[in-house]
């Protein structure tokens, strides 16, 4: 038995992927899921997201991809944002599998396995607008075409595509608006050469709320499927082009543990390793069979929250490596086995991992994904 466990709501994600369908007209949504689903487990994810229509996954690596295929029961679409291994290309080829190009190395060596293979790579051109991480450059231009031109029977032009540096933050604003500039000008070019792509798309999460003419023909979605804003920005700009005052989102997940044991410490006693805390009274205090290396940072020592029995109490002392200690002096009637809520509701109270970025200096997209994958993930209603 796992000492904690990760629900997942289906009436949240529906909830969510209506919101989106809303804000998008008919924009199709590439759903985000590298990283084991931004931590919240592909397999469960992705049965639940294909349930609501999403039919086009992207992941980062080709073993990602392998993954996500498996998972995949109504011919979805997969497409690799990032590394693919040598081995994989034939399979990629083979599966249909969508993926990005943003050098020649990578372009030659998929251009020669569908012309071995006879078969044509789906193929996304990621152009560098200005990022600086990824992609074809202005100056590789003209080889780019050459090359395209030279092997049109060995792939299909499915997408065109760049990345934003930060679109959800304002100070960001003159860089972003130049990428989308830079990549209208390399459009163009490709247009002009007769070179179309089947498919525009360039926003993430922020960029598809925030610059809506960024929308194109797809939007690669991560964070706000899950139910979160890529930052406050993104959140407050939105409320108030909106003029609505709550967040239309809900978090998808919870994780929850149970009380191990408990037991009182005098006032005047250290608690857990070391002296960060130091009993001011006579308390009682509830063991969590969760720590740092189970996902739970150790920069919330002193600083975390759990729900338990209906109240919010503080994470008392450090973090350990597989435990907690929680305050539960105020907590009547607490017994060994009581549920621990680590992020999400009981009751009318709640964690929200938003929450979690105040005390640390995790952003959410890091909290998320280090919630370790053997934690068993369980669909809720
Ligand atoms: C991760 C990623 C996204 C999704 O970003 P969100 O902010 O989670 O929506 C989109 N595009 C690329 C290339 C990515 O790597």
């Amino acid at each position: 038995m796992s000492t904690s466990v990760i629900e997942l709501s289906k009436t949240a994600l529906h909830k969510n992927i209506s919101f989106l369908k809303q804000q998008l007209n008919t924009t199709r949504i590439s759903s985000v899921v590298k990283a084991n689903a931004y931590g919240h487990g592909a397999k469960e994810f992705i049965m639940m997201a294909q349930g609501c229509g999403v039919d086009h996954f992207s992941v980062f690596s080709s073993e990602e991809a392998r993954k996500v295929k498996s998972y995949l029961n109504n011919g979805a679409d997969i497409m690799i944002m990032g590394w693919v291994n040598d081995n994989d290309i034939q399979w990629i080829i083979e599966n249909e599998i969508e993926v990005l190009v943003f050098d020649f190395d990578r372009l030659q060596k998929l251009l020669d396995v569908a012309k071995r293979i006879d078969c044509k790579v789906k193929l996304h051109i990621d152009l560098e607008t200005g990022m600086n991480r990824t992609g074809f450059e202005q100056k590789d231009i003209d080889k780019l075409f050459k090359i395209l031109k030279r092997n049109k029977k060995h792939y299909e032009f499915e997408g065109l595509c760049t990345h934003f540096a930060g679109a959800e933050s304002i100070a960001n604003y003159k860089r972003i608006k130049d990428q989308i500039g830079a990549f209208d000008c390399l459009y163009q070019c490709f247009i002009k050469s007769e070179l179309k792509p089947k498919i525009r798309h360039v926003a993430c999460s922020a960029a598809a709320l925030s610059y809506p003419e960024t929308q194109f023909d797809m939007v690669r979605i991560g964070i706000l499927q899950y139910g979160f804003w890529p930052s406050k920005e993104t959140l407050i700009y939105f409320l108030s082009k909106k003029q609505i005052q709550d967040s239309p989102l809900q978090e998808i997940l919870s994780w929850k543990s149970k009380v191990m044991s408990i037991k009182n410490v005098a006032k005047g006693e250290f608690v857990s390793y070391g002296t960060s805390y130091l009993a001011q009274k006579d308390m009682k205090i509830a063991i969590v069979p969760v720590g740092y290396s189970q996902g739970y940072a150790r920069n919330l020592s002193n600083q975390g929250r759990v729900l338990i029995k209906g109240h919010r109490v503080g994470v008392i002392g450090m973090v350990n490596m597989n435990m907690l200690i929680a305050d539960v002096t105020t907590v009547k009637s607490v017994k060994i086995g009581d549920e621990v809520v680590l992020i999400g509701k009981q009751g009318d109270l709640s964690i929200p991992v938003a929450s979690f970025s105040e005390f640390s200096d995790q952003l959410n997209y890091e909290l998320l994904t280090r919630l370790p994958a053997e934690i068993p993930r369980v669909i809720i209603k």
